[in-house]
């Protein structure tokens, strides 16, 4: 998707159009300063206005963020540019941190998406209109943008949160943005005080609608016992980052079209990469319009999405975690996979340290890759083979730590999976799916699929003629999927 026409962009910044929240942002020569669409400051003359199709092109082309329509909320999209998975991916990454610090570099970067360094400029310029090095600039300081105005932390520790080397390239930037020190930005009065032992509130904004009950339904039906509970409206996990352990609550915001993210956490510099895995859990990247539409251009989907506009495929917390979860849940129920889950975890997880425990149905950390691969026996009981599976899945993640990262195309993602011995394609497609985000991934021959199929489509489907169909749901086939899977569990 390009960015439509300049005349289109001033009735959508005009009439502040919420729908182009996200999608587009507003340099203004006359103030320097760029806006969201949905800015409730007074309209600036067209003649004014350049519009760019992210943060980071406006910020490149020289202009501040606004103060008042704060562009560092603004939906962001992991994947509405549909039309290159390559700056998708890149997104992913320079999210989770790839091109801060000393020791990064773009070229390491493209290496890693399986591009040229110049074909890499050359999509983020036709798909962001900005620099790989301006994106990740303009993370660093939207992030450090909007902790300064929703905690206290203090700014040594913002400058860390949010990627900056160091107090003084975060003040220095700053004041080159914004012609005044950081902490001039900060509102008078933070209502709560925010450390990790009351924790850091985030909001974090979706594009709407998002059906946040099938996702608390999805996310409740698979809680792992002592690693995740659902309780009141509320998700709540335990996380562990860096060897750091902490816990995490997740609530629904629907007047604020946010998911309000409290984060109670032993180090700031974690949070940046705790904020990108609720984005990929709770898929609120997601452009779901876009991917509503076409879907329903099967007009059999179309009753489904008509049913449950908004319906997202939820991601991973952890790769690893993701794949055992595959593993177990092969040949068995999601209650049996659960309990098995459970049963890992009491057995090999770490324990929280009682001054970390925050609700006494989180006790344990999911166990690291590491420890499965090496424990002499995991004391579940399932058949040998999915033990075994279990133990190569834990072995490949300790020799290759990127094991679930999206790189190159998704044929290769469920080629690299189908090499550990036990992942056949209904296993590898579940993961690629959930851990590395495939949205075009599609588990065909799944039971439940084939259910909801059949309920849906009106027709006996096998494998063969499941897959077929989907074709015509491509490049979003996981949000069919999703759709079937809901539709089957309502049977
Ligand atoms: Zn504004």
């Amino acid at each position: 998707m390009e960015l439509p026409d300049k005349a289109t962009c001033y009735r959508a910044l005009s009439s502040r159009d919420a729908r182009f929240d996200g999608l587009i942002y507003v340099g203004v020569r006359s103030t320097g300063i760029y806006c969201r669409p949905i800015c409730p400051a007074r309209t600036a003359k067209y003649e004014n206005c350049t519009f760019y199709g992210s943060a980071a092109g406006a910020q490149e082309a020289g202009y501040r963020p606004c103060l008042r329509c704060r562009p560092e909320i603004a939906p962001e999209f992991a994947s509405w540019r549909g039309t290159s998975s390559t700056v998708s991916r890149a997104l992913a990454l320079i999210g989770e941190g790839a091109l801060d610090g000393d020791g990064s570099s773009v070229e390491a970067l493209a290496e890693r998406l399986g591009v040229g360094e110049r074909q890499l400029r050359r999509l983020f310029l036709q798909h962001l209109g900005a620099s790989p090095i301006a994106v990740a600039q303009t993370r660093r300081v939207l992030f450090a943008k909007q902790l300064i105005h929703d905690t206290d932390l203090p700014m040594t520790e913002v400058a860390l949160a949010a990627g900056f080397g160091s107090l003084r390239r975060f003040n220095e930037v700053f004041k080159d943005l914004f012609h005044r020190p950081p902490s001039t930005l900060r509102r008078k009065s933070v209502v709560d005080r925010t450390d990790a032992v009351s924790g850091i509130l985030l909001r974090v904004r979706y594009r709407p609608p998002y059906d946040w009950d099938a996702m608390l339904w999805f996310l409740e039906a698979r809680a792992i016992p002592g690693v995740e509970v659902v309780e009141d409206g509320v998700y709540r996990r335990t996380v562990e980052i860096d060897g750091e352990i902490g816990t995490i609550e997740i609530q629904h915001l629907p007047q604020r079209q946010s998911l309000g993210v409290t984060i109670y956490f032993p180090t700031v510099q974690a949070l940046p990469a705790i904020v990108n895995r609720v984005r990929r859990l709770f898929d609120l990247g997601a452009d779901i319009e876009t991917i509503d539409e076409h879907l329903s251009r099967d007009e059999r989907l179309a009753a489904l999405i008509a049913q449950r506009p908004g319906l997202r495929a939820p991601g991973g917390w952890d790769g690893f975690e993701l794949a055992v979860r595959a593993v177990l849940g092969q040949q068995v129920s999601v209650a049996a996979a659960r309990k098995l889950a459970g049963q890992l975890v009491a057995l090999h997880g770490r324990t929280l340290p009682k001054e970390r425990i925050r609700h006494a149905g989180l006790t344990h950390t999911f166990p690291a890759a590491k420890r499965i691969a090496s424990a002499s026996a995991i004391g579940l009981g399932m058949p040998k083979t999915r033990l075994d599976t279990l133990k190569a899945v834990a072995q490949a993640v300790v020799e290759n730590p990127n094991l679930f990262r999206a790189s190159g195309t998704i044929e290769e993602a469920i080629a690299r999976l189908r090499t550990i011995p036990g992942v056949g394609e209904w296993t590898a497609q579940y993961i690629a799916l959930r851990a590395i985000r495939e949205m075009d991934a599609f588990p065909g021959s799944d039971i439940g699929l084939l259910r909801g199929a059949e309920k849906v489509l009106g027709v006996s489907a096998t494998v063969k003629t499941l897959l077929n169909e989907a074709e015509a749901w491509r490049p979003w086939r996981a949000y069919a999927a999703q759709h079937l899977w809901a539709a089957d569990a309502t049977a």
